[in-house]
């Protein structure tokens, strides 16, 4: 009981009802009608190809809409003519103008969806566990010490992100990656000493109510999971939905929970996804970091970085810095995967280079536990070190972060310069090489 005490808010806070729009719903959000007519109707028929999905708290106090369309939160929620190539935006602009059925609309989506390489770095195919001799679809394990878990109810989000590399998970009628059964989860892990780290995601675990968390998490306790030392969680609601620790109705119970795991001896971290310092920028937020810290859990940060919303660098530097301040861990820095609507968020890798040098020079070192910036391919998460010359060649430096094969980890490998590349399948290695050291065993993978 005492743990109920300690964990309450500072003060009252306004619960507000959680109200959310989605793409037939675009005309119902008064701060659109403001805007040019071609504009709300440029959302609507990108709505109809990537999910739409945003809610009240995110409208009226995360956007600057005086900033309209500029502004990077309404960048980061709403749909954007940009995310679609023209040929793809007419065909479904001509489709809306003229008569159609719902059917017509759903079968030109989904044509146009599957040119937009839906399911990125072999996710559907090569890290999908079994168990018992079946394939077990709420699990990804890619690497050794990791296991992702999709809860089912968490396969959604309080708002969606227009650039997320996750969208065709909330779009069509298959949601491949989820997995009811809690029992599946825990015999798989109890089964996998090697498996260190848990990390729950979505969609976003945190839309789950803490009755059902608790499902999944509190069996973690028993001895039989000692081996599970780390537990994380990644969401988006810790700045599109702080309530969810403060005044939702089981805000408490939810924190009593983290509580009991870090009693409990888990490391327990909340992977906070968080795009834009102006996320952070409300109170209900810094009161919901309070009341996580409180309980023992860490808070690390993380987001891609993404052309028309985040490529200031002095707004990253100063973003690390106030989560560093805030009690945050500044975390990952990643690059756009090759996926949906990269055409709008894409950069170059060299400036993402650019772009993550000059931030992180300007922070101390407390907040320089952030890396990046690092693309999520197949064979790993691979860093951008750098650009550099070498007996005249101008080369990408390279690392794994984290790799299919640990012992690839942390050995620098090297590509041709291309200032056109924007992801690792562009690379081509360098020094006349033919293939880079981890080609061959990655294709027998
Ligand atoms: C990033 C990632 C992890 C976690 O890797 P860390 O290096 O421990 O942060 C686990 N699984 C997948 C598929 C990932 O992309």
């Amino acid at each position: 009981m005492q743990q109920t005490v300690q964990l309450q808010p500072a003060q009252a806070y306004q619960a507000p009802r959680f109200t959310v729009y989605q793409h037939r719903q675009i005309d119902k959000i008064e701060q659109l009608d403001k805007l040019p007519e071609h504009l709300r109707f440029e959302m609507k028929v990108v709505a109809n190809v990537f999910p739409f999905r945003v809610n009240n708290f995110v409208i009226e106090e995360l956007i600057d809409w005086h900033k309209v369309p500029n502004d990077p939160v309404f960048q980061l929620t709403f749909p954007q003519r940009g995310m679609l190539d023209d040929e793809s935006y007419e065909q479904m602009a001509t489709l809306l103008k003229s008569e159609h059925t719902p059917e017509e609309v759903f079968n030109l989506a989904t044509e146009i969806r599957h040119k937009l390489n839906p399911h990125p770095a072999g996710q559907m195919e090569k890290n999908v566990p079994e168990y018992d001799g079946e394939r077990v679809e709420g699990i990804q394990h890619k690497y050794k010490e990791t296991v992702l878990f999709f809860p089912s109810q968490g396969q959604y989000c309080h708002s969606y992100c227009t650039f997320c590399f996750r969208w065709a998970q909330f779009v069509g009628k298959a949601t491949r990656f989820n997995n009811n059964d809690e029992d599946l989860l825990h015999n798989y892990l109890a089964e996998h000493k090697e498996v260190t780290d848990l990390l729950m995601t979505g969609g976003d675990p945190m839309v789950m109510r803490t009755v059902k968390l608790r499902k999944y998490l509190e069996t973690l306790k028993e001895p039989r999971f000692d081996h599970i030392k780390t537990i994380r969680i990644g969401t988006k609601s810790l700045t599109f939905w702080p309530f969810r620790y403060v005044t939702d109705p089981d805000a408490k119970e939810l924190l009593i929970l983290i509580k009991e795991l870090v009693d409990a001896g888990k490391h327990v971290s909340i992977m906070a996804h968080i795009n834009h310092k102006q996320e952070l920028r409300t109170d209900i937020t810094k009161e919901a970091i309070r009341l996580i810290r409180k309980t023992g859990a860490q808070i690390r940060t993380q987001a891609p970085l993404l052309n028309n919303i985040n490529t200031d660098p002095l707004m990253w530097s100063e973003m690390w810095k106030e989560q560093t301040q805030m009690g945050m861990i500044p975390y990952y820095m990643f690059i756009e995967r090759d996926t949906g609507a990269k055409r709008y968020f894409e950069l170059p890798l060299y400036k993402t280079w650019e772009i993550f040098r000059e931030a992180y020079k300007n922070v101390s070192g407390v907040s320089r536990t952030v890396r990046g910036p690092s693309m999520s391919a197949g064979p790993g998460k691979v860093e951008v070190s750098g650009v550099t010359e070498i007996h005249g060649e101008k080369v990408f430096a390279l690392r794994f972060i984290q790799a299919r094969n640990p012992d690839w980890v942390q050995r620098p490998f090297f590509a041709k310069f291309d200032e056109n590349a924007m992801w690792l399948n562009d690379l081509k290695p360098a020094f006349g090489e033919e293939k880079f050291f981890w080609e061959d065993e990655y294709n027998t993978m």
